[in-house]
């Protein structure tokens, strides 16, 4: 978008310069344009070099900014590494934790296996003193004995009994509490536990996504600084381009002033010439005519065979000069050749094109012999462009000749009546 802009813009200025280089104007107003024009370039150009600065600014900063997000990634990177470490460790810890639990529930279940082992035999053992009479008790055992030595001994038995029964339950219900709380206390660290992992995990999503947006960061930035280097690469052309131009006009400058300190010492020539012309002989019927003052002279010596405007039902739009044998044609005013061609209606005819007082003007040279000059071609005032002759649409030697107030059109709507501008 940019180079468009750029070849648009080249384009009028070399366009702009072209015009100024193609006008022949005696006056120094061609010079100011192009002194405009330079100071309009000059302009451009600064503005683009301030563009520049403008852009590495930002690459800078963008650099910077780039820095700082990749520190911020690498820290987050840091984070992520030590959130996965403990999710591991806990998972470890998880696991032997399972095992442990495990562990005791096989424990407590062998445990409650043999308390129901032990009070089967307490209720059989509990049996075993009923069968042996009626409503058993241990003081019926007592009360059975024979002797004061059998009671003794039935009283130890008892009591040996009853204790080893007692220590028995006791033992037991002691180891079971201690298992069962052993396997509250597990499942409680379990739970901790797994509360911890919880965390980490979502710690690390967070983190995953903080990581996400940095480096979403991080292209936007890489993007935007690719973008603004690009920038500069144009901004650069750009600048070359221009500095190009101010150079071309530089040096069409030159040209214009070397130009019209040479049209002001060919007038001065010209000025002593007519001078001369006027104190010596006046036979100069088929010779060069004589370089007038004033915008235009008279393009040929001879007789004005026909004026402007109307005839023979239709508008003459030039005025026709009749001359015979070899009769030279000049360039009415300095300027420009723009057409140097044969065509069927003007036969052999030229197309100057003048700026005179910043108004533009064209005059015709039709029907000649031959020509003398090409497009493209700088003439000055006076100049042979070719002969008189009778080709084309033509009946007599004649020269047809149009001033055109504006450049040439078809319908010929700028031309005006060079009797007004030139005694013939
Ligand atoms: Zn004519």
């Amino acid at each position: 978008m940019i180079k468009k802009k750029m070849l648009v813009l080249s384009s009028t200025l070399m366009v702009g310069i072209g015009s100024v280089l193609a006008t022949s104007s005696v006056n120094a107003e061609s010079i100011n344009t192009l002194r405009n024009q330079q100071q309009n370039v000059q302009e451009q150009k600064s503005g683009v070099q301030s563009s520049i600065k403008e852009t590495e600014a930002k690459i800078a900063e963008l650099q910077e900014e780039q820095e700082k997000v990749d520190a911020e990634i690498k820290r987050i990177d840091f984070s992520i590494e030590e959130t996965s470490a403990k999710i591991r460790e806990k998972n470890t810890e998880i696991d032997t934790t399972n095992k442990e639990i495990e562990k005791l529930k096989k424990e407590i279940a062998a445990l409650q296996e043999r308390i129901e082992k032990r009070t089967e035999i307490l209720k059989e053992r509990a049996v075993a003193f009923q069968q042996s009479g009626g409503t058993v008790s241990y003081l019926e055992v007592l009360l059975g004995s024979t002797s004061f030595g059998d009671f003794i001994s039935r009283v130890s038995a008892v009591s040996t009994i009853m204790e080893a029964d007692e220590t028995l339950v006791k033992q037991h219900e002691e180891d079971k509490a201690a298992l069962e709380s052993a396997q509250k206390e597990i499942e409680e660290k379990l739970a901790d536990l797994e509360a911890m992992k919880a965390e980490l995990e979502t710690m690390k999503v967070q983190l995953d996504s903080q990581r996400n947006e940095k480096s979403q960061l991080m292209q936007q930035l890489e993007h935007e600084e690719e973008e603004a280097h690009s920038h500069v690469m144009a901004l650069e052309e750009e600048k070359s381009i221009l500095a190009a131009q101010e150079a071309a006009i530089a040096q069409a400058i030159a040209q214009e002033q070397k130009r019209i300190e040479e049209e002001a010492a060919r007038k001065k020539a010209e000025e002593e010439a007519l001078k001369n012309q006027s104190s010596g002989s006046s036979s100069v019927s088929n010779s060069t005519p004589a370089v007038s003052s004033g915008a235009f002279m008279r393009p040929a010596v001879g007789r004005v065979s026909s004026g402007f405007g109307g005839r023979w039902g239709s508008t003459h739009f030039g005025i026709d000069i009749a001359n015979s044998a070899d009769v030279p044609i000049v360039a009415a005013a300095s300027g420009v050749v723009i057409k140097s061609y044969y065509s069927s209606s003007y036969g052999h005819a030229v197309f100057i094109a003048h700026s005179i007082g910043g108004q533009t003007w064209t005059t015709v040279y039709a029907h000649m012999e031959t020509r003398h000059v090409s497009s493209g071609q700088t003439v000055s005032k006076g100049q042979q462009i070719g002969i008189m002759g009778n080709t084309g649409q033509s009946y007599g030697q004649h020269l047809h000749f149009e001033l055109h107030k504006g450049s040439w059109n078809a319908s010929k709507s700028n031309a005006v009546n060079p009797a007004s501008y030139i005694s013939f």
